[in-house]
């Protein structure tokens, strides 16, 4: 028998192909696309389509719904962490977060990471495989359903290392942005990348309005090999460089993450020997206190330190503040509530 498609994997041109083969007009697509992210859940509720193509579709598609594994809600913020059974048994994690300007997802776009920065429990297990699409689209449905309320951004910053999965994740952003289906705008959404130079140059090619924010780290090489072995592959001035050529062309301000590790990127020199080297650039600086990994070496920063970086880069003319810490009771950081469960499964098996 042969295996059906995973419609949801479609864009508004697939749909159109798929639906043409069946003999049926192009229009029907965009129907499709618009009951899809409803969302519905079967062909037969898709009620303004001619029966002889609902049964096609049964026949030849199946819509990819993700499951709930686990779901804890934060009890100081709104915060929900999601963690979702894939098809194949694999985990991924989504985090729903409130902000005044809207309600934010935060997606999976690989199983586990290959990339080993040193704190992310992301990538202690290394990548098992990519996300497709529908995955990703998966988990912003889920989480809509279940919130019964409205996302309206999306970032790519849970597990996995979004520029790895170039051709998948890219996909993706075409789907959420299509006006026929979610409708997400461009500006809605952010990428997060670890820094591959050459998938950001492709991706700069694309000349897309999202946020294209960068996990920095560091201010030089040498400390950010210590913390990220994607550094021994490109430099930072190849990453800098890139980064100032992407602001240029897209005329986006690019983001830098900086997750503060006491003791290896904390001090005052650090602060401005970074300020020094993105002097110039049309970016903001965004500090992130490491939270702490049971499986690695560091711990948390205290507040204090994290502030007098931030007031160093601002008085070196940076823009910087630092990420407030949402759902930090909820393991909200990327991979740590699947390598519980994953740790769990193991220990029962
Ligand atoms: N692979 C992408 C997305 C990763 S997650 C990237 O590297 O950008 C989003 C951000 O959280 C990254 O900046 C990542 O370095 C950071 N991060 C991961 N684990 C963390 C932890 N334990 N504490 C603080 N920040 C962490």
């Amino acid at each position: 028998m042969e295996e059906k498609t995973d419609i949801l994997n479609f864009d508004l041109k697939e749909l159109g192909r798929l639906v043409t083969g069946m003999g049926e007009p192009a229009f029907r697509a965009k129907q499709i696309m618009s009951w899809l992210y409803k969302p519905v859940d079967s062909f037969q509720d898709m009620t303004n389509l001619p029966g002889g193509l609902i049964k096609r579709l049964e026949e030849t598609c199946f819509i990819y719904r993700l499951r709930t594994e686990r779901k804890l809600c934060s009890a100081s913020d709104g915060t929900i962490k999601y963690l979702f059974k894939l098809n194949d048994g694999e985990f991924v994690e989504s985090v729903f977060m409130r902000y005044r300007h809207g309600n934010t997802v935060c997606i999976s776009t690989q199983v586990g990471c290959r990339m080993g920065c040193r704190f992310c429990a992301s990538t202690l297990n290394g990548k098992v495989r990519d996300l497709v699409p529908s995955e990703m689209l998966g988990q912003v449905d889920m989480i809509e359903k279940d919130t019964g309320e409205k996302v309206s951004n999306v970032v790519l910053m849970g597990m996995g290392e979004p520029l790895d999965n170039y051709s998948n994740v890219l996909k993706f952003i075409r789907i959420i942005n299509m006006p026929e289906g979610r409708n997400m705008g461009m500006r809605h959404i952010s990428l997060s990348t670890c820094g591959l130079v050459d998938k950001m140059k492709e991706l700069m090619a694309e000349n897309l309005q999202i946020n294209l924010s960068v996990s920095l780290h560091a201010p030089n090489d040498e400390i950010r090999k210590q913390l990220m072995p994607v550094a021994n592959k490109w430099g930072m001035k190849e990453l800098l460089d890139t980064c100032r050529e992407y602001a240029e062309v897209t005329g986006r301000r690019v983001h830098f993450e900086y997750t503060v590790v006491p003791g290896v990127n904390d001090s005052e020199k650090d602060a401005r020997e970074l300020a020094t080297r993105l002097r110039g650039m049309l970016c903001h600086v965004n500090l992130i206190p490491v939270n702490p990994v049971k499986e690695r070496k560091y711990g948390a920063p205290d507040k204090k330190s994290v502030q007098f970086f931030c007031k160093v880069l601002n008085n070196e003319g940076i823009c910087a503040t630092i990420r407030r810490t949402l759902g930090e009771d909820v393991d909200a950081s990327c991979g740590q509530l699947r390598q519980r469960t994953v740790e769990r499964c193991c220990v029962k098996e």
